[in-house]
């Protein structure tokens, strides 16, 4: 009996090639088992390239409000990009499943590189329960089973929670945004309860969809209070993506005098 639902399973994984071969995440081109994103989607989008995990941007970035071991992401975010196609498909357009995919590659290429040395969750960026309810999914947890689905850690949504959400972060500044996301997350159970218990997170990695000024993770972070911390997200912004225009700037479009700008003086 035992011995017939295995070939069973055998025919049905043989047939379910035929019937749905394995296909690119994002455009649905064929491509080899154990690959989610064809090389010409890959070839297409433009890559953050840090040469090192432990000490880079992000890094330097999160360092100013956690103990940060390592951070990541994997595209560059541009607006009207095929990145910024591809985050407004897992955030708007219901593609829970090529959210969870999308972690999977994320995986798959900073495995090799040490991300998930000693890391013992993750734990992705929470929305309130209204907005996920609205949603039908947090795009950040598909991420983290993705990420799940290749390097096997547990995907920890029981550690934090977040209590509000304020208006959206796109065209906030840094400062801005801090203080919009200031107390937006909060500790299901205190850190020094959960050590109590035995379950403490010694070194959780938080996962989000994008990173622009990381205000929404170094909040997230505060919430979690752990000893250590990394950070991956899917892509990061750089800081025109939600630029301020400057005084000069102002000055320059809405002021009474006319600027002529010098041509030949302009770099
Ligand atoms: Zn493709």
């Amino acid at each position: 009996m035992k011995e017939a639902g295995v070939w069973m399973k055998r025919l049905w994984l043989g047939w379910s090639h035929v019937l749905f071969p394995p296909s690119c995440a994002i455009c649905g081109t064929w491509v080899p088992e154990g690959v989610d994103v064809c090389e010409g989607c890959v070839a297409e989008m433009e890559r953050v390239r840090l040469s090192e995990l432990d000490d880079n941007v992000l890094v330097r970035l999160f360092m100013q409000a956690a103990p940060v071991v390592r951070a990541a992401s994997l595209l560059r975010y541009s607006p009207e990009t095929r990145v910024a196609g591809l985050l407004a498909e897992i955030k708007y357009r219901h593609r829970p499943e090529l959210a969870r995919r999308l972690g999977r590659w994320m995986a798959r290429e900073l495995e090799g590189r040490g991300m998930f040395r000693g890391i013992d969750a993750l734990v992705p960026l929470p929305l309130t329960p209204e907005r996920q309810k609205e949603r039908g999914y947090n795009q950040s947890e598909c991420l983290a089973r993705g990420v799940s689905d290749v390097v096997g850690l547990p995907v920890r949504t029981d550690v934090a929670r977040r209590l509000f959400f304020h208006t959206s972060q796109t065209m906030l500044s840094g400062e801005e945004r801090r203080a919009n996301v200031e107390g937006a997350f909060a500790p299901t159970v205190s850190y020094g309860e959960l050590c109590a218990r035995g379950e403490g997170l010694r070194h959780p990695l938080l996962i989000d969809d994008v990173v622009t000024t990381g205000a929404s993770l170094m909040a997230l972070a505060r919430a979690v209070e752990a000893p250590s911390l990394s950070f991956l997200t899917l892509a990061m912004a750089g800081a025109y993506h939600a630029r301020y225009p400057s005084d000069e700037e102002v000055r320059r479009e809405t002021g009474d005098e006319v600027t002529c700008v010098d041509v030949d003086g302009w770099q």
